[in-house]
């Protein structure tokens, strides 16, 4: 009877992790999407900051064109 009780207790934890786990998900989704942007100095496109690329504190869409505006 008690292995019965634990076995119970057992599903009701691994039930309530999935919960807590599916809760979380959408939560974590959301950094993804509202990931902050960032413009090309260049030709001002816009993207999301870990797509672009970081030189003299300024941000490019590309490599090109970070060099066409640091050329200038
Ligand atoms: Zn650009």
């Amino acid at each position: 009877m008690s292995r019965l009780l634990f076995l119970l207790a057992v599903v009701v934890v691994v039930y309530l992790l999935l919960r807590s786990f599916r809760k979380q998900a959408p939560k974590q989704d959301v950094p993804a999407t509202s990931e902050d942007m960032v413009r090309c100095a260049r030709c001002g496109v816009h993207l999301p900051k870990s797509e672009s690329l970081l030189a003299g504190g300024n941000f490019y869409c590309s490599e090109a064109h970070r060099r066409e505006h640091e050329a200038k």
